[in-house]
């Protein structure tokens, strides 16, 4: 992710075989914070996960296994990703219920962490809050029989591998982009609703100008209106995330980022990211905002 202030891939389908959630947290119950904490613990756990790695594989497959536990179908979307650092293979993976017959909104983050070589960047809060969030919504929204199907959207390669340009950032939102504008998959996405870096104690919400207008006020109305603030404040800035892709394919998209974690920002992309400097409070507060959301964007159909 980068931000401004003031403002040919192989295609692989894999269905995993079913697997354990260790947590014995039933699919559908409500949202809770501590979950998602949970399953951040869990990807810590693998240490620094860069594309590529194995602990990024591992990363994936306990992620896999959670979703297949909640009875969503895994999609392993893979492709090599030409880098700074020569080909690498990459793993977007989709989790689904329904084909978006009538429409699907589509919850995301990235889930790798960024590379950095002699340093051990666990990434609690870049990626793993938003990865552990969108796993714990995917479990709360299991059970729900909406209008729109609900799709959970975990991108690999999002970090920049030496410095962040059109063509080192995002490469798993790029590919998938594409795909799905070629496949006509595009059309069915109502909204995308891309988490990033949510689980900071101190949560402060940014209202990034690049998000469509429609679902970052519907984030902001909301937020509002559950008295989430002062700590969602209304600072503008342009981010560049994973939704620029999928803007640029038409779908609205909101991007849901913390730009400031610790003093002066001091704690991202250091090693300084680590579990105690974010909250299960701060992630069911975001979390709390994204089920709140979701009923208004289904209206909107
Ligand atoms: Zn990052």
């Amino acid at each position: 992710m980068r931000y401004f202030f003031g403002c040919g891939c192989a295609l692989a389908i894999v269905l995993f075989s079913c697997g354990q959630n260790p947590f014995a947290v039933s699919a559908g119950a409500p949202l809770s914070g501590e979950n998602a904490m949970e399953y951040v613990r869990t990807q810590v756990s693998f240490g620094p996960r860069p594309p590529g790695s194995e602990s990024l594989q591992k990363c994936r497959a306990f992620i896999s296994n959670e979703l297949q536990g909640f009875g969503y179908r895994v999609e392993d979307d893979a492709f090599t990703a030409e880098t700074p650092y020569g080909p690498i293979r990459m793993h977007n993976l989709i989790a689904r219920k329904g084909d978006g017959e009538n429409g699907a909104i589509v919850l995301a983050s990235h889930y790798d962490t960024k590379l950095m070589e002699g340093r051990n960047f666990v990434g609690a809060n870049d990626a793993g809050s938003s990865t552990g969030l969108v796993l714990e919504l995917a479990r709360v929204l299991a059970s729900k029989d909406d209008p729109l199907d609900y799709w959970f959207l975990f991108l690999d390669g999002e970090e920049a591998f030496v410095e962040w340009s059109t063509f080192d950032s995002t490469y798993g939102s790029r590919h998938l982009a594409k795909r799905w504008k070629r496949e006509g998959v595009a059309g069915k996405i109502r909204a995308l609703i891309l988490l990033d870096i949510i689980g900071d104690k101190n949560l402060d919400i940014y209202y990034d100008i690049n998000s469509t207008p429609w679902l970052m006020d519907l984030v902001w109305e909301k937020a509002s209106r559950m008295g989430l603030q002062p700590n969602l404040s209304r600072y503008k800035s342009s981010v560049l995330d994973d939704h620029i892709p999928f803007l640029d394919i038409g779908i609205p998209c909101v991007d849901i980022i913390d730009l400031n974690y610790g003093p002066e920002n001091s704690y991202w992309h250091t090693e300084e990211d680590t579990l105690d400097k974010i909250s299960p409070e701060s992630m069911e507060k975001v979390g709390r905002v994204v089920l709140e959301i979701l009923p208004e964007i289904q209206k909107k159909r």
